[in-house]
């Protein structure tokens, strides 16, 4: 039998989702409308001169939250993105795959933009069914083509919105962004037309990952759309009832409603699927039947496993409280690690290969690079002249250029350190740079070698 939305003989089944009202469908349109302000919003939004949210890949800068992060802020992406997989994991393993049906940008896109756009072209599913049929016809190619051109402009301007979160929109949309980003615009514009043209739920069934590992991520107390086969089975319509009235039928009365308005072209009522994205368009199919019915509860609901054997309910499970616990964590590093973070971030390496050198005038020298990265926001201040003193060694002169650094740039400059062959009485003596800009004082630790010859 042929399966709406999976493949036959090869051949693909188009999904024509039906419309579909009710409260999970006005809960999608809020929680849309709250992620696209998201999206058309925070790339316009300074704190203290820099991005909200923005990542730089040419500069290989991350500016989250008013704060600038670099290569040597590693520990700080590494966090956030352990943060954010867990939040999904936390999330997934309480109420499944909520992200796909409310959060992901591929079904807000599709569900709010695309296919009203689709219905104001080609009509309802019935309309839309009947056009396929008549294919290539003068109403066929101007249906199409009309919802392919609106398509088109969706894509692109989803896209540089989207870019937003890469370069400037100030100057994206003036048109002196780089030639980088509006390539990348033309590529994903390239990919969002195709998906919203022809991929669509194929994008969830075949390439994301998200939905090949959630059902590692849920258990028997997860919230899911399902078919409350208790209630509903065995089904059977109007004719088969009055058929076999002696038989002894469930209250699904198989009007295929659920059926004929899911965006991922399955029947809920085979039991669970990895194509179901927890959109809830067939929980509020089936609540419309139920109350045009007078059917006491609704077939289909988000609940779980342990909700329909009448087993009690349990956010508090060890893989809810190991997710909350790692979640806890992650946030307190990250906070108690940005409370000691410097505006100046500071690293001494010794030049590869070196150790020491005895000058001519018999002096000991050392050789270090000094990367000095101001995080500091004050773009509008110009480039910070960073002093540079050595503690902890006597005598020691420093040989170094003047360092100075723009906000949220990085310089690397070569320092020798001299010190008196007096001084010089160890093989390893640790030391100390002090560098000082206007907003800032670190220190960096170091350790002096010489040839001394060290007597115990
Ligand atoms: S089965 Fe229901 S919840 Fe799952 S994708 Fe289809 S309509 Fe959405
Ligand atoms: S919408 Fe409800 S009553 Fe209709 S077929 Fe689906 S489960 Fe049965």
């Amino acid at each position: 039998m042929a399966v709406i939305g999976q493949t036959t003989d090869g051949k693909r089944n188009w999904v024509y989702a039906a419309r579909v009202s009710g409260r999970f469908q006005k809960l999608h349109r809020w929680s849309g409308r709250a992620l696209m302000a998201i999206l058309i919003l925070v790339p316009w939004i300074n704190i203290g001169g820099q991005p909200l949210a923005r990542l730089d890949l040419p500069g290989r800068r991350l500016y989250a939250l008013g704060q600038t992060f670099t290569p040597q802020d590693a520990i700080f992406i590494v966090l956030m993105l352990l943060f954010g997989a867990f939040s999904l994991f936390f999330f997934t393993s309480l109420f499944g795959r909520i992200w796909c049906g409310y959060a992901c940008p591929q079904t807000v896109f599709l569900e709010e933009i695309i296919r009203p756009i689709e219905r104001l072209f080609q009509g309802d599913r019935g309309r839309r069914m009947k056009l396929d049929q008549k294919k290539w016809s003068p109403e066929w190619i101007a249906r199409k083509g009309g919802s392919y051109l609106a398509y088109l402009v969706v894509a692109v301007v989803v896209s540089m919105f989207l870019m937003g979160f890469f370069e400037d929109p100030r100057n994206l949309w003036t048109g002196s962004a780089t030639t980088g980003a509006y390539g990348g615009v033309a590529f994903m514009a390239f990919f969002w037309f195709w998906d919203f043209a022809w991929f669509r739920e194929q994008f969830c069934n075949y390439l994301c990952p998200y939905a090949r590992f959630q059902g590692a991520l849920t258990d028997d107390q997860s919230l899911n759309v399902m078919y409350r086969v208790q209630l509903a089975e065995p089904r059977g319509n109007k004719k088969e009832r009055k058929q076999h009235p002696e038989q002894d039928y469930g209250l699904c009365i198989d009007c295929d409603k659920c059926v004929t308005v899911c965006p991922a072209g399955i029947d809920i009522r085979d039991g669970f699927q990895l194509e179901c994205i927890s959109c809830g368009r067939c929980v509020d199919a089936c609540e419309g039947v139920a109350n045009k019915m007078s059917l006491p509860e609704p077939l289909i609901a988000y609940t779980s496993l342990a909700a329909e054997e009448g087993r009690k309910k349990s956010h508090l499970r060890p893989r809810t409280v190991v997710y909350a616990g790692l979640l806890s964590a992650i946030l307190a590093a990250f906070i108690g690690l940005m409370g000691s973070r410097h505006d100046l971030s500071v690293t001494l390496n010794r030049v590869p290969g070196t150790l020491y050198q005895v000058d001519e005038d018999g002096w000991v020298r050392n050789t270090f690079f000094l990367q000095v990265t101001n995080n500091h926001a004050g773009e509008a201040e110009g480039p910070a002249a960073v002093s540079v003193q050595v503690v902890g060694l006597d005598g020691a002169v420093i040989v170094a250029p003047p360092v100075s650094v723009a906000a949220t740039e990085s310089v690397k400059v070569p320092v020798a350190i001299r010190v008196p062959p007096s001084a010089a009485n160890a093989r390893t003596i640790p030391f100390q740079l002090e560098l000082e800009s206007d907003f800032d004082r670190v220190t960096v630790d170091g350790t002096f070698k010489s040839g001394a010859v060290e007597v115990n």
